[in-house]
């Protein structure tokens, strides 16, 4: 059954990818019909709440490394098609000029997030695109006249293409909440099982943020995921009372979920001294007991990192004694708590707190250029659903856009073709 609802490209998910591809579609072909349908009662939830409620909408610079998908030839299509510089001349062809903080971070002007959901409903509906929401999508199905999507209230839109944005499974009461999933598996594609990314992780009652909790320090933490090279995040660190927060947690929260789903693990470790390798710390150490002998190890940690972290690390390491009495092996007990502290992780905070999802319809599935399905004619897909996923700093949203541009682009070239 389909009714006036019928559309040339029918976009599932209206976020940041689904909004965007909208966009491109309809911007590809004017006078396309182009509809766009979101299961939640309003728009852009997820939007509204990122980079604390400012939207990190993108980064100075994004490449394909800052992904963990890194050798994949998407990426490279999708950052080459629709790039930063693209996203900030979109954003500012809106009203909304971006600027750059730490890191490389690009915010509004503005200050906030509403203004980037109110650049993407504005060009939507200045292109004519139909938002409809409260329509959460529960089936779709394919015959050889297009797509018929039927929503949980029953009503049915058909459309002849389809761009698939439902997201992964971060942040669920968005409306984000996996049920996409479904729709992708039932028009031929397969998952890797979405585990949640960045977020913050829990450690075991004795690890060492006991007593910590609120203090940030910039660190290294290192991920043994199995079988892969070592991934190494010199970021803030932030301890709570769960665990550990911050950017350098959640960049290698994934990794250690990532390996659990497979049976393994990724042990995580931590360096209080990220600048300096075992022997350059040493040297330190050595060199600080000649120039300050009776000075205790904490007081000269102190000199590096907040003197409540500094006491702790030394007392776990059970090197008290003045510098120039440090027998060697405290001395190198002490180098392996500010170096190589293990962290005993035993979880993560789970989907309502992680920002992202790993894992999701693989690559391979689609091809690079259009991110069309590979199983399925006329069906597109964009954004978190596929398995991608960043490094904290903008790169999620870029993904969006940029994947969302080269789907939605496609899909507006086949309706249009075959109208
Ligand atoms: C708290 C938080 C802060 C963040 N901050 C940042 C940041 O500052 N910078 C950054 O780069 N990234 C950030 N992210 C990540 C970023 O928000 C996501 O990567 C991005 O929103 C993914 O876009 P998407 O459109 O693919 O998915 P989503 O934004 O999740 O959108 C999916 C949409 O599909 C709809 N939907 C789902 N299933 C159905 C269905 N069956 N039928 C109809 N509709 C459906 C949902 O309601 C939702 O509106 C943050 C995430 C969170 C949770």
């Amino acid at each position: 059954m389909s009714d006036a609802s019928d559309a040339e490209v029918l976009v599932v998910g209206a976020g940041a990818a689904g909004l965007f591809a909208a966009i491109a579609a309809a911007r590809e072909a004017p006078g396309l019909r182009v509809a766009a349908l979101d299961g939640a009662r309003t728009l852009g939830a997820k939007i509204l709440v990122s980079g604390g409620g400012r939207c990190n909408v993108t980064n100075a610079r994004v490449t394909p490394a800052d992904f963990w998908r890194p050798a994949s030839g998407h990426l490279r299509h999708a950052l080459g098609a629709f790039g930063v510089e693209a996203t900030r001349s979109f954003f500012a062809g809106r009203g909304v000029p971006l600027h750059q903080e730490e890191e490389g971070k690009l915010f509004p002007d503005s200050g906030r997030a509403r203004s980037v959901l109110d650049a993407l409903l504005g060009e939507a509906r200045e292109r004519g695109v139909a938002l409809h929401v409260g329509q959460r999508v529960v089936a779709l199905d394919r015959d050889a006249g297009g797509f018929r999507a039927t929503t949980a209230g029953g009503a049915c839109f058909a459309s002849r293409t389809v761009v698939l944005a439902t997201g992964g499974r971060s942040l669920p009461k968005s409306g984000s909440d996996g049920g996409g999933y479904a729709l992708a598996r039932g028009l031929g594609h397969s998952l890797i099982e979405p585990v949640p990314a960045l977020e913050p992780l829990l450690l075991a009652e004795e690890g060492p943020h006991a007593g910590l909790s609120g203090l940030a320090l910039a660190v290294e933490l290192t991920a043994r995921p199995p079988g892969a090279a070592i991934v190494r995040v010199r970021r803030p660190l932030l301890f709570t009372h769960f665990g550990i927060s911050g950017p350098a947690a959640l960049d290698v929260s994934r990794f250690w979920r990532r390996a659990r789903a497979e049976g393994a693990d990724a042990p995580i470790a931590l360096s209080l001294l990220p600048d300096l390798d075992f022997g350059r710390a040493e040297s330190w150490l050595l060199d600080e007991a000649r120039r300050r002998p009776r000075a205790r190890p904490a007081a000269l940690l102190a000199t590096r990192m907040p003197e409540r972290v500094a006491l702790a690390f030394a007392a776990r390491s059970g090197a008290t004694a003045p510098l120039a009495r440090l027998a060697r092996e405290s001395r190198r007990a002490l180098l392996h708590a500010l170096l190589a502290t293990p962290l005993p992780v035993v979880g993560g905070r789970g989907w309502n707190h992680a920002e992202v999802t790993s894992g999701g319809v693989p690559l391979s599935e689609v091809e690079a250029p259009t991110l069309r399905s590979r199983t399925c004619p006329g069906l597109y897909l964009a954004g978190e659903i596929l398995d991608v996923d960043g490094r904290l700093g903008g790169f999620n949203f870029q993904w969006a856009w940029s994947s969302a541009f080269l789907a939605g682009r496609a899909a507006g070239r086949e309706a249009a073709a075959g109208g």
